[in-house]
């Protein structure tokens, strides 16, 4: 194997994210596959949204402002697994338009987090109406409210930004002449279509594969996919649920059905899930590249590829996604929050910080002084607990109290927080001393310390437990502070599962 070399171009600041998308890099498959053959993969997750559709997300919004399609300012909306609208909402964000996005409930919350988390708005749709119901939805909106739709299923402006980018980088990486055979699945087809026509065009010699998941036959079906008179097209009889999300939708897009009808597809290859997800997992652990399910399904059909391809063939497999996006998702089913048996028996091959024996007693602390404070700071913890009904001394980003935050926004309950480690109260020491006094007043050291009519209730644990035994419905009445009982159930179930296993 080579040895390896970081490499450093100097790279002038870039004008914005904007610029960080495409040019994402191919790299040599080493310790997966057939040894008569060289495998490569382009890696989309490299792409600043993590997948290729931040591609297809710039081209759509560039081309619209160029027709005047667009407007400043004009809310695009969109029909997408995810990976387009988080490519559009970083593309939305940067160039500061409003984003709607639809999306049928049946993909990873991943998605619609990192969505929301970008600034767009996510409206979801019924699993049960699948990807043509997600699209329905979007017309809908983009019509009645007259904003702009992206259409990444038919829009030219996909393809010919994987023609212009896409293709382009992987000719050149292949000196040319491009890699011998060239593996992709399909979603819209942009990818598909954009790259094979530059292919077939400048390296006529590029076997081109198509995979599809081994359920869901739907191009190799030969079936043709019925439009209504706008175009639209019917959910497509081949189709089944699968488990490649961003491929095969239950219909075949304009874009791949052109690409289908200009010959670009030399062979389909099926996938099963389950080769699906063992090839990610193998990209992952054994090749150190971390990628989504389609990911790992295009990678499978390359390797089903390779053991027939001519010796010396180079093979490049599209990398669509991020693996990050999955986590909710089967691809980490295996993948454990507590120790396996092997890590259990790795903690207990040394003796310091295991589970399964006491930590060693401390030293015993020299008699610690009666606790004292300055009257000041006592005069103001007690001004502090008769100006307001509901008092908690708290840390700013401390597990308890942050515990007791929670339960009482839940439950609407009104409440006024001294933070006592808060920057401002570092200030000659005013939080120490606050602290000093409320540990007179509480007669406990420990925070939060939650105060209730002016009464003292206790800690995190005395404030859930008067929840429990009814003793906190009566002083939070008592003090005229209504709240919404329905919330406050399971107070411990504000704590973080590692500190309440549930
Ligand atoms: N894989 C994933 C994870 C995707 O999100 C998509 C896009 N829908 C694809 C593959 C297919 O790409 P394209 O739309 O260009 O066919």
């Amino acid at each position: 194997m080579h040895s390896t070399t970081i490499s450093r171009e100097i790279a002038q600041p870039k004008a914005s994210i904007l610029d960080t998308i495409g040019d994402t890099p191919i790299i040599r498959i080493n310790r997966l596959g057939p040894d008569h053959v060289d495998l490569f993969v382009k890696v989309e997750a490299f792409n600043p949204g993590g997948s290729i559709k931040d591609r297809f997300a710039l081209a759509a919004i560039e081309a619209a402002e160029a027709s005047g399609e667009l407007k400043p300012g004009q809310t695009i909306v969109e029909a997408t697994s995810g990976n387009t609208g988080i490519g559009l909402a970083l593309v939305c964000a940067a160039k500061g338009y409003p984003l709607v996005v639809t999306m049928a409930e049946s993909f990873s919350v991943e998605r619609r987090k990192l969505m929301r988390f970008l600034g767009a708005k996510v409206v979801l749709t019924p699993a049960a109406q699948k990807g043509t119901g997600m699209l329905a939805k979007a017309e809908e909106l983009a019509r009645e409210h007259g904003w702009f739709l992206a259409r990444q299923f038919e829009n030219e402006a996909n393809a010919d930004m994987h023609s212009r980018t896409t293709a382009r980088e992987i000719v050149d990486a292949f000196g040319g002449t491009g890699p011998d055979i060239w593996v992709s699945g399909f979603g819209t087809g942009g990818t598909l279509k954009g790259v094979s026509r530059v292919l077939r065009a400048e390296c006529p010699h590029t076997r081109i594969i198509v995979a599809e998941p081994d359920n869901v036959p739907m191009l190799q079906s030969g079936i043709a996919q019925v439009r209504d008179a706008e175009g639209r097209p019917a959910s497509h009889p081949s189709f089944r649920p699968h488990l490649m999300q961003g491929w095969s939708p239950d219909f075949i897009a304009k874009l791949a059905e052109d690409a289908v009808m200009a010959g670009a597809v030399d062979q389909y290859q099926p996938v099963s899930g389950n080769a699906a997800l063992q090839a990610a997992r193998d990209l992952a652990a054994k090749e150190g590249i971390f990628c989504g399910i389609s990911s790992g399904a295009t990678f499978a059909a390359a390797l089903q590829v390779a053991e027939t391809a001519p010796a010396g063939s180079k093979i490049l497999a599209m990398l669509p996604d991020t693996g990050e996006r999955y986590m909710t998702t089967v691809l980490f089913d295996e993948v454990g929050e507590d120790m396996s048996e092997e890590e259990l028996e790795i903690s207990r091959s040394t003796p310091g910080a295991r589970f399964d024996v006491a930590a060693p007693a401390p030293a015993p602390a020299a008699a610690a002084p009666a606790p004292s404070c300055k009257p000041e700071a006592a005069a103001m913890v007690d001004d502090i607990v008769a100006e307001h009904p509901v008092v908690m001394f708290v840390l700013e980003w401390c597990e308890f109290s942050w515990s007791v935050r929670k339960l009482f926004a839940a439950a609407g309950i009104p409440y006024h927080a001294v933070e006592l480690d808060a920057a401002v109260m570092q200030k000659d020491n005013l939080g120490g001393e606050l602290r000093a006094a409320l540990g007179v007043k509480a007669g406990a050291p420990t925070i939060p310390q939650i105060f209730v009519g002016g009464e003292h209730v206790g800690g995190a644990t005395d404030t859930f437990d008067g929840f429990k035994d009814g003793s906190m419905t009566e002083r939070l009445a008592a003090a005229g502070v209504p709240f919404d009982a329905s919330k406050t159930t399971d107070p411990y179930g504000y704590l973080p599962s590692w500190m309440y296993p549930r």
